[in-house]
Parts: structure tokens; sequence; C-alpha cells
């Protein structure tokens, strides 16, 4: 039983945390302690793929304010968002890591990292991860995939996408998430070097002489040669902040901001959407157009869903967005304007969304003149890159003004990638894990 501390303190159990959790605890000198400000591990019913379990009363979730109006909800408890996430687990586009150092991120290293979580090209590995198959896809998906093929857009390779029509890899048992809780919750009894504490919020990173040497958690202060943040992006910068580790006044987020086409479908749904999203296409011009499964509040208990929406996301904004604190609501995020030049990206291709959702290969399936652009422009829950390695932390994490201390979440994501970011966060986490181990 670790009673005061250990060798090294991982604060947030959710996709990075039990992946750098189980790499570190594998030697059986180093004692590892998971802060988790939630509960256990997810149960079976919540990581149903046609459930999100992050409406208002759900325990596993928090809600962050944005100046924008809505809220951004993260995963909260063992598994973090990839326990309440939409399931998609698409590599990143190769070229969106020009740039990175090729000291600790070769082209090699990040394919044999992807491999092992994806199962590469044959698919599996330890999320498991599967396309869906042509029998599993909605008559939308469908007509979707058909639509841009039409259009000159071929069917995207595996396990590397690429501009074209990109089938969903979802981590996934069937129909339920595999989440990262899986990675953790197996070794937990074999392993007495590793504990993990639940319903413990680190409210503080403690520093002695500059080099950070604990935990705040509460009232109690627990010891450790290295503290390694894991908190999501959010959380992560809710904790510098209240550690007086970082400056808000200088702080960016980025996120993929979406703009939704809603439409009602030509018939009644019967049986619910067993997934949120089986198909996208990813353009050149850096645009991801999501072929949502029906709207995304019938997949969120106690919302009230209106019609099927389309999403048309920036994966590679110009602008970023900021963080700004009140003693009330804590962290808030500035999602931040977007560039004319991005504006004009979005309306393009949702014009381009319109006249498909307005086309024969939706004529059974779209009640005619219900087609509309919605104006608010949205977020996918995403938010990335507020301590980006190479800037505010070297290549593995590790942060430069503070010794002792290292961040292994999406915060120190460095570029923006073509496909949502689950997947390369844990390829991250992974690699950072094996060289730091
Ligand atoms: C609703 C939703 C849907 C999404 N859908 C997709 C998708 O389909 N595909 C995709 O690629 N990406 C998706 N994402 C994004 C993806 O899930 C995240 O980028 C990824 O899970 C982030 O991993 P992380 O380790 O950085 O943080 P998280 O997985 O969020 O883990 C952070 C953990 O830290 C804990 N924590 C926070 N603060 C503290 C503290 N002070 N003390 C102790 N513990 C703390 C939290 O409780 C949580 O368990 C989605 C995100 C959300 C929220």
């Amino acid at each position: 039983m670790i009673a005061s501390g250990a060798d090294v303190i991982i604060v947030g159990a959710g996709s990075s945390g039990c992946v750098v959790a189980e790499r570190l605890s594998r030697d059986p000198r180093r004692s590892v302690l998971v802060l988790e400000a939630g509960g256990g591990p997810p149960d079976r019913q919540s990581l149903r793929l046609s459930h999100l379990p992050i409406g208002a009363g759900s325990g596993r979730a928090v809600h962050y304010p944005s100046a924008q109006g809505f809220d951004l909800p993260r995963g909260r408890g063992v598994g973090g968002s990839s326990a309440v996430n939409g399931g998609y687990f698409v590599r990143w586009h190769q070229r969106d890591f020009d740039g990175w150092s090729t000291e600790h991120w070769s082209a090699s290293d990040i394919a044999a990292t992807y491999d092992r979580l994806d199962g590469g090209e044959a698919g599996g590995g330890i999320m498991n991860a599967s396309a869906f198959a042509d029998d599993e896809l909605e008559p939308t998906a469908v007509a979707f995939e058909k639509h841009w093929n039409d259009e000159g857009f071929g069917r995207s390779p595996t396990p590397w996408p690429a501009e074209g029509v990109v089938r969903v890899r979802s981590n996934r048992d069937g129909w339920y998430r595999r989440s990262a809780a899986d990675i953790l919750q197996p070794i937990l009894i074999q392993r007495p070097n590793l504990q993990v504490m639940t319903g413990s919020e680190a409210v503080g990173v403690r520093t002695r002489g500059g080099r950070a040497v604990g935990v705040a958690v509460g009232e109690r202060v627990l010891t450790a040669d290295e503290v390694i943040l894991c908190a999501g992006t959010l959380g992560t910068a809710e904790l510098l902040a209240r550690s007086d580790l970082l400056d808000l006044d200088q702080s960016r987020i980025w996120e993929h901001r979406e703009r939704l086409v809603r439409f009602a479908p030509a018939a009644v749904r019967h049986e619910p959407a067993r997934a949120l999203l089986q198909t996208v296409l990813q353009t050149a011009d850096g645009i991801e157009l999501r072929c949502y499964n029906d709207d995304f509040a019938s997949f969120i208990d106690g919302l009230t869903p209106s019609s099927q929406a389309f999403g048309v996301a920036l994966m590679h904004p110009e602008r970023s967005g900021s963080l700004l604190w009140d003693p009330i609501s804590r962290l808030r995020v500035d999602l931040g304007e977007i560039s004319p030049s991005d504006a004009d990206k979005l309306g393009a291709w949702a014009a381009r969304m319109v006249a498909m959702l307005q086309g024969p290969r939706f004529e059974q399936l779209v009640e005619p003149g219900t087609v509309a652009v919605e104006s608010v422009v949205r977020t996918s829950q995403h938010a990335w890159g507020t301590m980006p390695m190479g800037a505010a932390t070297d290549w593995l994490g590790a942060a430069r003004a503070v010794p002792g201390l290292r961040i292994v979440d999406a915060s120190i994501l460095p570029s923006a990638g073509s496909s949502g970011p689950h997947a390369t966060v844990m390829m991250v986490a992974s690699r950072i894990a094996d060289r730091i181990a």
C-alpha cells in the first residue's frame, strides 16, 4: 500500500493516464500512484456506442463553460474521455507530424506505436480497432459514401488515412466502446506497485526550489520524484493555473470548430442509431465532413433531439482560442474567432453538403425543404495544444519551466491533426511512456 507518495504520481486516469500508468508500472521497483478526480471504470451500459454519457446528470462527465455560450463536456472517472467519446479511432495523416522532432518521433516509431494500439492494417491492437463494415452502415452513411465517390473522392487507405472517404475505425467490442480503463483495470490486482486513488482531485502541483515535488489532494500533499499530468487539456490547464504554473493571459487552445447542416429524415426512425459516426470525408484543404447518424442530442440522456445533423469541421484552424479564469466557474474557455479564410472554407463545404443532401443520392432519405445550415459554429470536443511539445515542454512532455513535472495528455499536441485526436493522444502517451520507462 502506497501511503504518502510514490516514485511517480500521475494525475488523471483518462486516455493518456491509463497508458502511462500501465507502462511505467511494468517495472516492479517503480511505485506509481494515479490520482483520479472521478470514480472507477465505466459500467458496460455506459459504453454503448449508441450513447454518450455526458448529459447534465452524468457522473462520468464534467462541463467547462465557454465564452461561446455552450458547455464543453469532458470525461471523468477511470477511462476519462475515452469512456464517453464517439468511439472514432482514426490516425492522423502522416504529414500532420511534419515539424515534430525526428529524434523522438521518427515516422517508423510513430507507426509502430499506432500499430500497437489499432492493430495496423488488419485492425485489433490494444484498443481493438475495426472499421465499420458495409453491412453495419446506416442508409445515410451509404448514400454519403456514394455521393463523394460520384464527386471523385476515392476510399482512403488503411491504416493511414489521406484525402478521401475514410470509413471510420472504432475502438470497440461489437457495439460497445473499448476504453482506456480496459488497459488499467486488469493489471491493478497483479501490480502491488500500482495504486489508483479515485475520488481524488488534485488541487495543486507542489514545488520546492522551482522543482515539482508532489501534488495536493485536499489538505494532503502526496510526494513524488516525478509528477505527470494526464488530466486532459482542460483539467491540466486548470491544475497548472491553480498552481501558478500557467499564465492564462498568454494561453492558447486549439479546437476543431464545426458547423452543422441539419435536415429532417424522410422516414421516422424506429431503432436508435447504433453508433454516432461511421464515415467521413477528409479533404486536401483540411476539412472533415462528418456523416453523423442522428442528431447529437439523441445520443445524450436528458436532451431533446431535433433534426439530424451532418458536420463540417475545420481540422487545421488558423486561429486559436484562449483560457480565462473566474472565481465562480474557475476555468473558462474562449474558443476565439474563426479567421475570414477559414469561415469561407467552412461556408463553401457547408454549401456542398447542402447540395449533397438535396441531390439524388439522398432523395429517399431527406424530407424536401428541410436542409439548413446552422449559424452557430460549434466544437468537436477535441481541445488540444495548451502546452505544446517543442515549446512549453520538450519533445517528451517535460515542462521546460518546472523540473520534475511532465505533461502527457492532449495539451502537448504541437500541431493540428486531420483526424480526431483520440488515437493520437494515446499514441503519444504510449511512445513517451516507452521512452521514459
Ligand atoms: C464527448 C466527447 C467526444 C469525443 N469524441 C471523440 C472521438 O470520437 N474521436 C476522437 O478522436 N476524439 C474524441 N474526443 C476527444 C478525445 O476523447 C480526447 O482528446 C482524449 O480522450 C483526451 O485524452 P486525455 O488523456 O488528454 O484526457 P481525458 O481522457 O479527458 O482524461 C483526463 C482525466 O483526468 C481526470 N482529471 C482531470 N482533472 C483532474 C484533477 N485535477 N485531479 C485528478 N484527476 C483529474 C479526469 O477526470 C479524466 O479522467 C471526444 C471528447 C469528448 C469529451
